[in-house]
C-alpha cells in the first residue's frame, strides 16, 4: 500500500489477547502507518512490538471507559482516521456502552471503514481499493436531510 494511514486500535479487556496476536501478525503492515489507540490496547501492542523488535509510530488516548473512544471518535469527526479496528467484548456489559456507540456510530456517519473482528480487519487492511486512484468511496446520503453549510 502507497498511502500512510492513521489506524485506529481498540480492544474491549476480553479481547485484548486477540488484538495484539492480529498486531504482532501484521507488524510489518501497521509499522508503516500510524496507529492511534486506547490506552491499554496501545499499551499492549508497545510492549509486544518492543518484544518483536518492531518500531512503530503509537499514539496512545486516554484509556477506554476513561473517554479513549469518545476521543478517537472527535478525530472520526475530524476525518484524521482512515480505518479502525474495534473488538468490542460483545458478551460483557461496559461501563462506557454510550462512548462505544458513539465511535461506531460516528465511524457509520463519516463513511470511516471499521472492522470489529480480525477477519474483516484482514480484509480491510488488503483491500487493494487504498491504491486504486479512481476508486472514490460513496458516502450515506441521509436522504431528507440538510446539513448546515
Ligand atoms: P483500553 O480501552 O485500551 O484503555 O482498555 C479500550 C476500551 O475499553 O474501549
Amino acid at each position: 500500500m502507497k498511502k500512510r494511514l492513521t489506524i485506529a486500535l481498540v480492544a474491549h479487556d476480553r479481547r485484548k489477547a486477540d488484538m495484539v496476536e492480529w498486531a504482532a501478525f501484521n507488524a510489518d503492515f501497521l509499522s508503516r502507518h500510524r496507529l492511534v489507540c486506547t490506552g491499554t490496547t496501545g499499551k499492549l501492542i508497545q510492549d509486544a512490538y518492543s518484544a518483536q523488535g518492531v518500531a512503530a509510530d503509537i499514539t496512545r488516548m486516554n484509556s477506554g471507559p476513561l473517554g479513549g473512544d469518545a476521543e478517537i471518535a472527535a478525530m472520526v469527526v475530524r476525518k484524521e482516521i482512515d480505518l479502525a479496528v474495534f473488538l468490542i467484548d460483545d458478551l460483557n456489559a461496559q461501563p462506557h456502552e454510550a462512548d462505544i456507540m458513539m465511535l461506531l456510530r460516528q465511524c457509520r456517519v463519516h463513511n470511516i471503514p471499521i472492522a470489529c473482528n480480525r477477519y474483516s480487519a484482514d480484509l480491510m487492511i488488503t483491500s487493494p481499493l487504498w491504491d486504486e486512484e479512481n476508486y472514490k468511496p460513496t458516502f450515506p446520503k441521509y436522504v431528507e436531510y440538510h446539513r448546515e453549510a
